[in-house]
C-alpha cells in the first residue's frame, strides 16, 4: 500500500500535525518538532507529547507513516567549530525530541563544505556527527535526504550519499529520504521511463534499496541538472505527470511516506486524491 502525505502545519503545536493530515486524506505526513529558523526552541511539554500520540491513534498513524525533518539551520558537516558544535546540538535535541514524540524517523540534509573544505571531508564529518548523535540516542533513524547540489550542498550523487553511510557505525540506523525535485535538479532524468529504471538502479547499486526510508514526492519547478531546488505543483513542473504515476505503480514504494513538499498547500488534499487514483489501492 502507498503512503501518500504532505509536510503539515504545526501552528497551535505539534498535535495539529496528524489533524491537519487526516483533513487533506493523507496516509502519512511530515512535520518540524521545533521551529526549523531558529537555534533555541522550547522543549516540548508532557502535554503537546500526549495530545500528539492521542491525535496519532485517533486517525490511525503510526512512526511508519511519520516523517520528522529537522530544522534549516544544521549543518554538520560545518568547518567552522562554533556552528558544528551548535548543529550537533540542534541536531541531537532533534532527535531527542523523535525519541519523545515516539518517531522512529528524523529527515534531514546533509550538509555543506560552504568552500572550506574538500566534498569528502565534508562529507566525512557529516558521518561523524550522524555517529556522535546516534550514540547518544535509541529507537530513531537517522534519515539522509538527496539534494540539489545548490551551492556547497552535498548529498546530491548517490555516491556521496553511499559514502556518510560508509562512515556510518550503526547501518540499522541510516536511511535515505529521495526528493524527486532534488535528484531530478541533480540529473537524475526521473521524467522518462529509462531514465526512471536508470536512476533506481543506481541507487540500488550505489546505496542499495534497501535503505529507501521516505520520498519527498516533489515536481521541479528548473530543468534537469538545474542544480535548482525550487518544488513544484505535481504534473506541473519540469518532471511532469509520468513520473507520479511510475511510482504509484512502482511496489518497491510501498509502505514507506510519501511526502508532497509542493508549493499550494491549497492543492494537496486534490494532488493525494489524484495520486491513490493512479495506485491500485482504491480498487478493493
Ligand atoms: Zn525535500
Ligand atoms: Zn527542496
Amino acid at each position: 500500500m502507498k503512503l501518500i502525505g504532505a509536510h503539515v502545519s504545526v501552528e497551535n503545536g505539534v498535535s495539529q500535525a496528524p489533524v491537519n493530515a487526516h483533513n487533506i486524506g493523507a496516509r502519512a505526513f511530515a512535520l518540524f518538532t521545533r521551529n526549523p529558523s531558529r537555534w533555541r526552541s522550547e522543549p516540548l511539554t508532557d502535554a503537546d507529547i500526549e495530545a500528539f500520540k492521542t491525535n496519532c491513534g485517533l486517525y490511525g498513524y503510526t512512526p511508519a507513516q511519520i516523517l520528522p525533518h529537522d530544522s534549516y539551520l544544521i549543518n554538520l558537516g560545518a568547518a567552522d567549530k562554533k556552528k558544528l558544535f551548535l548543529s550537533r546540538q540542534a541536531f541531537l535535541d532533534e532527535m531527542q525530541r523523535c525519541e519523545q514524540l515516539g518517531l522512529s524517523m528524523l529527515n534531514f540534509h546533509p550538509g555543506s563544505h560552504l568552500n572550506m573544505m574538500s566534498a569528502d571531508e565534508c562529507l566525512d564529518l557529516i558521518a561523524s556527527s550522524i555517529n556522535h548523535t546516534l550514540d547518544k540516542t535509541s529507537g530513531v533513524k537517522a534519515v539522509i535526504e538527496n539534494t540539489a547540489g545548490q551551492g556547497s550542498n552535498l548529498g546530491y550523487t548517490f555516491e556521496q550519499i553511499a559514502r556518510i553511510i560508509d562512515h556510518v557505525e550503526d547501518k540499522s540506523r541510516v536511511g535515505v529520504c529521495v526528493d524527486s525535485c532534488h535528484a531530478f535538479a541533480a540529473g537524475y532524468d526521473l521524467a522518462s521511463p529509462d531514465g526512471y529504471e536508470a536512476a533506481w538502479r543506481s541507487f540500488d547499486e550505489t546505496i542499495g534499496l534497501d535503505y529507501l526510508c521516505a520520498m519527498h514526492i516533489n515536481d521541479s519547478k528548473k530543468g534537469l541538472s538545474s542544480h535548482v531546488d525550487r518544488h513544484e505543483s505535481m504534473g506541473q513542473g519540469a518532471i511532469g505527470r509520468l513520473f507520479f504515476e511510475m511510482l504509484m505503480a512502482d511496489p518497491r514504494m510501498d509502505s514507506i511516506p510519501l511526502i508532497l513538499e509542493t508549493p499550494d498547500e491549497s492543492l494537496w488534499a486534490q494532488e493525494i486524491r489524484e495520486l491513490y487514483a493512479m495506485t491500485k489501492d482504491h480498487i478493493q
